[in-house]
């Protein structure tokens, strides 16, 4: 388990994204503020204005339209090219990945980790609900597993997050 949901909870939690026919942003919001995660939105100053910041995790996540943002898993049902006008779209969408492609190497540049959440990846919610806790919190299972394994508390510093680095806002 990588959140503090009870199977029953985490399924009704699931249900209720599902037929409430969320939007994939609110649905991811939905998961990482389920599992008692604080999160911010947009940070304009980080680049590319991730859709959530999570500041203590140092973790920032992008959620992405497969069309918009072109998907580039060829089993995505949703990213592709239009047949139609490819002269306009092919150079909008590779500018568009290209972006996107930077904006992650400048946010790990500062020190942050990053996922991006796919749009046709919600169809697994369940799935992507345990990509996205254990992204955020790698260290829990670990941490857990020590704690129950001997009598003593594990020393604070003794689990850190991989990054080295303090994350930094962009100036
Ligand atoms: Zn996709």
């Amino acid at each position: 388990m990588t959140d503090n949901l009870s199977p029953e909870d985490r399924s009704r939690c699931m249900s209720n994204i599902r037929s409430q026919g969320m939007k994939p942003e609110r649905a991811v919001r939905s998961i990482v503020h389920r599992a008692g995660y604080r999160f911010r939105l947009h940070q304009r100053e980080l680049p590319g204005k991730p859709d959530l910041v999570l500041p203590r995790h140092g973790a920032v996540i992008f959620v992405n339209g497969c069309f918009w943002h072109w998907h580039p898993n060829p089993a995505c049902p949703i990213a592709g090219l239009p047949k139609s006008n490819l002269d306009y779209w092919q150079p909008k969408l590779a500018r568009t990945r290209d972006r996107d492609r930077e904006h992650e190497a400048a946010l790990i540049d500062l020190g942050w980790r990053v996922l991006t959440v796919w749009e046709c990846e919600l169809r697994d919610l369940e799935g992507i609900s345990q990509t996205i806790l254990a992204f955020i919190e790698p260290a829990r299972e670990t941490e857990r597993s020590v704690r129950l394994g001997g009598d003593q508390e594990v020393p604070r510093g003794t689990l850190k997050r991989p990054t080295g680095r303090v994350p930094q806002t962009a100036t």
